[in-house]
């Protein structure tokens, strides 16, 4: 079992538990390297529908930072990283840069939420009246957006890499069987291996529609063939998901060729404190 899990949310975004309550829970289920990536704000104009949480944590962001470093005190027998989910979006270099500069992060998860200001995560009905050439036209502007943000250099961790699967896995699993997604989503593989980004095995997309690790098979695979590094997740949201389901995360990863995990360190003095944990 894996003793880190590195993508954690809390209350100032839409989780129910504060960054204590979280390393509590990651504690009682042997997880000693705590990785807290609150989501960050995006620029103006990405939003989900009925969205309430992006003016909260805009409000909250800097009482999260507070919380972890004060966790820090509180748990010592913790390692906690202090980290943030970003939504990349293209086009909005500065808004990052800018907010990236806001706390001493020791590491960032480049996550892929929006395809223009479309949040394409939120809702099966807006998948459901897309036909297959909508669906394959949204999968290629995804991945683009993926190479994008490997290749801003700005980020440690892509999350959920093939995400875009969560409302129809059985269309992208026939989009990967064919040459555009051989190579939209070899061309965003290469981009992250070439910016020595680690790929995030997220149990989360078991919770989800698509019931489907992140990555799939097929996807994990081809980041093998590039030598990708790979780091454990649960993306949890609520302290009963810390470490969910990891039992089969180690299973998957182990089938699929990862022989150990690659985590974040604390990240200062130019060192980023990378190493190697066993499965
Ligand atoms: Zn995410
Ligand atoms: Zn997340």
């Amino acid at each position: 079992m894996p003793t880190a899990d590195l993508h954690l949310h809390t209350h100032h975004s839409h989780g129910t538990a504060d960054v204590a309550a979280m390393v509590q829970a990651c504690l009682d289920r042997g997880i000693q390297l705590v990785g807290m990536t609150e989501h960050a704000p995006r620029p103006a104009g990405f939003r989900y529908p009925a969205e309430e949480f992006q003016a909260h944590v805009l409000q909250q962001f800097s009482q999260y930072v507070a919380e972890v470093l004060a966790a820090r005190q509180a748990f010592p027998q913790a390692e906690i990283l202090l980290g943030t989910e970003v939504d990349y979006v293209a086009e909005h270099e500065d808004f990052f840069e800018q907010f990236l500069q806001s706390a001493p992060f020791d590491y960032t998860l480049g996550g892929v939420h929006f395809i223009g200001p479309w949040g394409f995560d939120f809702a099966q009905a807006e998948w459901d009246v897309l036909d297959e050439d909508a669906r394959r036209a949204a999968y290629l502007d995804y991945y683009a957006l993926v190479a994008g943000m490997a290749r801003s250099r700005r980020y440690t961790v892509a999350p959920h890499v093939d995400l875009v699967k969560i409302f129809s896995r059985e269309t992208h699993a026939r989009f990967l069987d064919s040459a555009d997604g051989r190579r939209a989503v070899g061309e965003a593989l290469d981009a992250l291996a070439q910016a020595g980004m680690l790929l995030e095995i997220s149990t989360a997309g078991l919770r989800k529609p698509c019931r489907e690790i992140y990555p799939g098979p097929t996807v994990l695979g081809w980041a093998m063939e590039r030598g990708l590094a790979c780091c454990p997740a649960s993306d949890a949201h609520a302290p009963n998901q810390v470490a969910f389901a990891f039992d089969t995360l180690t299973a998957y990863a182990r089938e699929h060729g990862v022989e150990g995990w690659t985590v974040p360190g604390p990240c200062h003095a130019g060192q980023s404190g990378r190493r190697r944990l066993p499965l």
